[in-house]
């Protein structure tokens, strides 16, 4: 699943391609993909619109119009992109907005799970409003996060999936930013310390914007609307290196499962102190 660098590499590459473009028409395949709303309803909507704007809010694409604002989130396997018109349709090309230009802005989507929905200028979608920090903008204190955390027994790992903390993470993300800080992933959050709370904020926007600077990471899906793949995934110091030899300690690299995803960590260096989660009482922060 693309997450922040991967969108954002998205957002980098169709904005000049976009802005002051005139949308001109719009079709869809999978009418699925846009629910609640419906193909005609959208077409209508965007019809005659200028893109004034494109920008990112964690895993979302923002559109702006001038009268509202396309969302879409890629979900699994989408991908968005700007092709001429005269270049070959893919099969898994699922929705088109045709521009004054001769182009058409493109959603590329194997599972269709991707999602579009239009939103009019006046409210900000609800799935906007929930989101948390932006990671590559903002810089929360510790003891904003440690009051957060506070209230969470949730294990850190999954919590940091949580959108409306940081916005953007996802699960490869995930792995790689408790490595950097040297967290176990199982460690509830209302346990970590003061210094590894210190730790987590400052690896969250590093490891971000080191694979924005990659081009994100490509495994399966993932390719920029250019074609071209990110390299982050030669950078991984834990994600799919299960078995593998820690390059900080020489440790191990295990794998296991929390809330149904697999997470990779350094049974060495980010080894439980204390406190594993559900099993032993925490310390005092
Ligand atoms: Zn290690």
């Amino acid at each position: 699943m693309p997450e922040l660098p991967e969108v954002e590499t998205v957002v980098r590459l169709i904005r000049p391609r976009l802005t002051g473009r005139k949308m001109i028409g719009a079709r869809f395949s999978v009418p699925r993909q846009l629910r609640p709303q419906t193909p005609d309803s959208v077409r209508r909507a965007v019809r005659c619109q200028v893109v004034s704007r494109v920008q990112r809010r964690g895993k979302y694409i923002l559109i702006d119009l001038d009268k509202g604002t396309l969302l879409v989130h890629l979900r699994m396997t989408g991908r968005l992109y700007v092709r001429s018109s005269g270049k070959p349709h893919d099969a898994h090309e699922r929705a088109f907005f045709d521009l004054d230009d001769g182009c058409t802005l493109v959603l590329n989507d194997s599972r269709t799970l991707g999602t579009i929905r239009y939103f009019s200028k006046k409210k900000l979608p609800a799935q906007i409003q929930r989101l948390g920090w932006e990671p590559l903008e903002e810089t929360p204190g510790p003891d904003q996060v440690r009051d957060i955390f506070r209230r969470r027994t949730l294990a850190i790992k999954p919590l940091l999936l949580d959108q409306s903390l940081w916005a953007g993470i996802g699960n490869i993300y995930a792995s790689e930013i408790l490595w950097d800080a040297t967290i176990n992933p199982q460690k509830r959050a209302s346990q970590l310390t003061r210094e590894e709370i210190r730790r987590l904020i400052d690896s969250v926007p590093r490891i971000l914007r080191h694979a924005l600077e990659c081009g994100g990471t490509t495994l399966r899906n993932f390719a920029d609307p250019d074609g071209k793949s990110g390299s982050y995934q030669d950078e991984f110091r834990v994600y799919g290196r299960d078995g593998e030899t820690c390059l900080r300690c020489g440790g191990v690299i295990v794998r296991i499962v929390q809330a149904q995803r697999s997470t990779y960590y350094c049974k060495k260096c980010q080894k439980m102190r204390q406190n594993i989660c559900g099993k032993e009482k925490g310390e005092i922060v």
